[in-house]
């Protein structure tokens, strides 16, 4: 149990003894966080008691609220009856079983098996395993580049953080020979004066290129998030992921489809991947998965490479203590029972995630806004000074920042990527919740411009 301690006093200790994620630790040191002690519904509540609308679900990942008793319940019965085991040495578990049977139901038809992690990084160095796995048994052992993009956002393991496509994480640990990254298809940061169906399809290409640059016999992979969450809310033209799908058709080399904030319903599909009609052979998931209430993650896995990584005898060395652990699985199976119960892709399809996109839309008529995009309950927005040139406000990219603090003055939580706001509100909010966070949203743009003079 925790004991009962001033908000000064958590954060002195806080700062004292936790070294936080992605976090300059000499900047925390001197300016505390929020400590956050409890959650309702859409809302988080820090130690002094203060509310903030948490329009970014967590990290993504608690979809359908805070509240929700029934996987509590699920989680707590499975501590009553099977705590813990493992799924090594000819072991499994029922909970582990039953949800592997239903990922496989709910998954697109060419999946056939599941490898549990505990996150969304285990889950792609998963990836890279079962690629090379693939390839050897295959007699391929040339096919060994995996290709990413830039603005990737793949998880924090050393393999995981070497497929993702940050300059500023690649440069502090030596990356993976093998991944090499093309760009990402941000047509507002780099379409120039390129329609956006223009630059989709150029965007595209640049996979065809590099892959025939490299030679196809030398290519393992590709994989790409259907919307980049982390690098920006990157939502791809229309025309991008057609011409990228052609090109994978065309050529030997497997597609992994990183669903890790796309799952689970966030795009109005079940999975992002049918939402852009690509055929993933691999297909990473974590986050909603649980309802971000307990730690778990996998691949999906198609038949293609399951039917060869099964057929071949040999040991596949690789899996983790709580892969497939039994409460991590009992809360996923109740988070898809409300899922399923609550027609929540429906909703997000046909309800919430059209009147979501109505109203984010509108905010481009803000002084400051110069864009705006979106799908299903995801969003993202970006700040300028100018909209016919898009000068940003700073020259480096800090009025993200300044506009997340005003969010929080607001009691709002949106979260900034450069000058980018993005959110990822819960699939169960309201039309008027979204209103609510509409409004504070304005609030927070309207004192941006006013600090930038606009
Ligand atoms: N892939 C994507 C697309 C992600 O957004 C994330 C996390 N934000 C990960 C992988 C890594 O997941 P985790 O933090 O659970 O390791």
């Amino acid at each position: 149990m925790t004991s009962a301690r001033t908000t000064k006093q958590w954060q002195t200790l806080d700062t004292q003894r936790h070294l936080h994620p992605f976090t300059d630790f000499n900047s925390y040191a001197k300016n505390p966080g929020r400590i956050i002690s409890r959650a309702e519904h859409i809302y988080i509540y820090d130690t002094d008691g203060t509310e903030f609308l948490d329009a970014m679900s967590g990290l993504w990942c608690c979809s359908l609220g805070y509240s929700q008793p029934e996987i509590a319940a699920a989680v707590n019965a499975q501590f009553q009856q099977l705590p813990y085991y493992n799924n090594f040495f000819q072991c499994s578990n029922e909970p582990a079983v039953e949800l592997a049977d239903r990922l496989v139901k709910i998954t697109p038809e060419q999946f056939t098996h599941v490898f549990f992690t505990n996150s969304g990084s285990e889950a792609n160095d998963t990836n890279i395993r079962l690629i090379r796995r693939y390839w050897d048994l295959k007699s391929q052992p040339k096919k060994r580049i995996i290709l990413a993009r830039t603005n990737a956002y793949h998880g924090s393991t050393i393999a995981a953080a070497s497929l993702g496509g940050f300059a500023s994480v690649h440069d502090q640990f030596e990356t993976l020979p093998y991944v090499q990254h093309i760009a990402d298809p941000n047509w507002y940061n780099s379409g120039g004066d390129m329609t956006g169906d223009e630059f989709g399809i150029a965007a595209a290409r640049k996979l065809e290129k590099r892959i025939d640059e490299l030679g196809e016999e030398n290519v393992a992979a590709f994989i790409a998030e259907p919307i980049q969450g982390a690098g920006g809310v990157i939502v791809p033209p229309d025309t991008y992921w057609p011409e990228v799908s052609r090109i994978l058709k065309e050529r030997d080399i497997l597609f992994v489809s990183d669903e890790v904030i796309c799952g689970f319903a966030r795009t109005g599909s079940m999975f992002g991947c049918q939402t852009y009609n690509t055929e993933p052979d691999l297909m990473t998931f974590a986050k909603a998965v649980t309802n971000g209430f307990q730690p778990l993650g996998g691949v999906m896995v198609s038949d293609k490479v399951a039917s060869v990584i099964t057929s071949s005898g040999g040991e596949f060395g690789h899996g983790f203590t709580y892969s497939g652990h039994p409460i991590a699985c009992a809360a996923a199976l109740a988070t898809l029972d409300i899922i399923e119960r609550d027609n929540i892709v429906e909703r997000v399809a046909n309800n919430v995630g059209p009147y979501l996109q109505k109203r984010w839309t509108e905010l481009s008529n803000h002084p400051i806004v110069g864009h705006t995009r979106g799908i299903g309950m995801i969003g993202s927005i970006e700040l300028v000074r100018n909209k016919a040139t898009r000068e940003r406000l700073e020259p480096d990219q800090n009025a993200g920042a300044v506009c997340r603090e005003f969010c929080i003055e607001n009691g709002l939580v949106m979260r900034a990527v450069g000058d980018s706001m993005i959110i990822s509100p819960q699939l169960i909010m309201s039309h008027e919740e979204i209103d609510t966070m509409i409004e504070q949203a304005t609030k927070a743009l309207d004192q941006t411009a006013q600090h930038y003079a606009v």
